[in-house]
């Protein structure tokens, strides 16, 4: 049997090649060169339309176990990127060219591929099995048939990102759980409130914090459903306390009063280790965020950031009610998503889900039972979003990195360093058990993987790292996402985009290219949705 790959991106080229490699004939169609998105730049499939970096590879940040588990299973992406990587710190960053270029060629070369260069226009008929891979600025005509498909509710346009703080960095003398008028469990949010004097306050950090300036295909009229805080601000300095912020139903047990306002809180996992600022989606820069919410917001002086918000042009599905167990459409069993189309965010996550949506295609055309990684590994946490296992019943779903989030807690209360050393040690343990399970060969854990934290490593790809990265003090990601959108898309390197195209698989390149690469915030994404440790 034949299965088509639309899109060639990391998702796409992902699951092609495991299908390929696992004697599936694989069509893969892409729109490049005839059609591109208004980031996408090159020729090359599995293009990386902003930063060259994959982020941390740390193994004790959740990205970094990501990694591992695809270099241990065989990705082919990550396969690429480690023969593609330029010195970056405790980053995972690419030459471009050998990335992409290596990965084109691959492709190409492959005897169970053909690619085929078009524009899919339409959900194709069944009953050959389709990955939909088209990535987040999926075509219009191809975006209308998912929504003919899964109904215009499932299906949006921007994502609306509103930060996420640690549940245990709130400080709880100052938030109190309460829902308005009690509905609900009565205590299902944490409220921060407001005198008038600290809103107004607020309200004038807000006006004037730095804002990341939108790319020119994000079109202002797709706001008004999901308006950035700083916008409804911008509209009346009352509008937050009538909106996201109104402190109706809810009377602060300290003063036996309702607040001025509130900032109210809701859970972002089961077990409320993360709390979600609701509505509070914003295109205030990374630093200003930390810098305006910390000062301003009473209780959260001391606030981790899980997540920090954003507010971007982002095709995505609502991937629990869209998609099945099984990952495909109800209304098109057939036609299976894969990549940042379903909900996850960044390259890396979406090459994981790709090569997952690869893998239980492959169980199913060899009719054989497809179990899923379990939930304590990066793998299956990421599935988990998809699914929304991870998360409460009423949770707003947007597009997420990979997290810890939305992974089980950890049975104990331990430190923060503690616990991503025991997470990661959990994820190996039930990583092995799954994988001997499911028949499936692993490979070693990486000999840089394995590295002790605490040598230095670790500290170097947080928050010591973000210093140097950080030019000027701005968001070193909003700033590359503006000189991106400045020159109409990726920016690059000039050393390292013009690196020999042949040579797939160079390691070393010259010194200059290194520190450009760095420079040029090669540890960091730039597509802001995570944790800043986790980057
Ligand atoms: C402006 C911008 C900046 C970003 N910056 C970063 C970053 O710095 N770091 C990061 O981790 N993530 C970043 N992202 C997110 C990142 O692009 C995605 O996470 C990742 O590329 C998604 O992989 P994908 O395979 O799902 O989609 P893509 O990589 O976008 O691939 C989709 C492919 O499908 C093709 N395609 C689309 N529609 C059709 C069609 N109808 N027919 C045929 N082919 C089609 C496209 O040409 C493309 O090759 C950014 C996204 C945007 C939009």
């Amino acid at each position: 049997m034949k299965v088509t790959v639309i899109g060639g991106g990391l998702a796409g080229c992902e699951a092609a090649l495991v299908l390929a490699d696992g004697g599936v004939q694989v069509r893969l169609v892409e729109q490049k060169p005839i059609r591109r998105s208004p980031a996408h730049q090159s020729d090359f499939l599995a293009e990386l339309v902003c930063s060259n970096s994959l982020r941390s590879d740390n193994p004790e940040n959740a990205v970094g176990l990501l990694h591992e588990e695809l270099r241990r299973l065989g990705s082919p992406v990550l396969a690429q990127a480690d023969l593609a990587r330029v010195p970056a710190g405790d980053a995972l960053a690419v030459d471009r060219e050998i990335f992409s270029g290596g990965l084109t060629k691959r492709i190409d070369a492959h005897p169970n591929i053909t690619r085929v260069h078009e524009e899919a226009l339409a959900l194709p008929a069944g009953p050959e099995p389709v990955i939909v891979a088209t990535g987040p600025l999926t075509g219009e005509s191809l975006a209308q048939s998912l929504v003919a498909a899964v109904g215009k509710e499932r299906l949006a346009f921007y994502d609306a990102l509103a930060p996420i703080v640690q549940g245990d960095s709130i400080d709880r003398t100052i938030a109190f759980a309460q829902s308005r008028y009690g509905k609900g469990g009565g205590d299902d949010y944490l409220n921060l409130p407001f005198t008038r004097a600290e809103y107004e306050a607020f309200i004038e950090a807000l006006l004037a914090g730095e804002k990341v300036a939108p790319h020119a295909f994000e079109e202002a009229r797709y706001f008004e459903g999901c308006l950035p805080i700083e916008v409804m601000a911008s509209r009346g300095r009352d509008t937050l306390a009538f909106g996201p912020m109104k402190p109706v139903g809810l009377v602060d047990p300290r003063t036996g009063q309702q607040p001025h306002a509130v900032v109210q809180l809701r859970r972002e996992d089961v077990a409320g280790t993360a709390w979600n600022l609701v509505g509070f989606q914003t295109r205030l820069t990374w630093p200003e965020q930390k810098r305006i919410f910390g000062t301003f917001v009473p209780g959260l002086a001391k606030a981790e950031w899980v997540r920090l918000g954003q507010v971007h042009r982002n095709t995505f599905l609502h991937g629990p009610s869209a998609l099945s167990p099984e990952g495909s459409l109800h209304a098109m069993p057939h036609v299976y998503c894969a990549g940042q189309i379903t909900g996850v965010e960044g390259y890396v996550e979406s090459a994981a889900h790709g090569h997952l949506v690869a893998r239980r295609l492959l169980a199913k055309l060899r009719h054989e039972m497809f179990r899923e990684p379990p939930a304590e590994t990066a793998l299956g946490a990421l599935l988990r979003h998809v699914t929304g296992a991870a998360h409460p019943a009423d949770y707003d779903y947007q597009p997420s990195n990979v997290v810890f989030a939305l992974f089980p807690p950890l049975p104990d209360r331990h430190s923060k360093t503690e616990r991503k050393t025991l997470m990661m040690q959990r994820a190996r343990v039930a990583l092995a058990a799954w994988a001997s399970g499911a028949r499936l060969e692993l490979g070693p854990v990486p000999e840089r993987a394995a590295q002790p934290a605490g040598d230095g490593f670790a500290q170097r790809g947080g928050r010591g790292g973000r210093g140097r990265r950080n030019r000027g003090g701005r968001d070193s990601r909003a700033e590359s996402r503006s000189e991106a959108s400045a020159i109409g898309g990726v920016t690059a390197p000039a050393g390292v985009v013009n690196a020999p195209k042949e040579i797939v698989g160079m390691q070393s390149i010259s010194a200059p290219e290194a520190e450009r690469a760095a420079a040029l915030g090669a540890g960091e994404s730039n597509r802001p949705t995570c944790t800043a440790e986790e980057t």
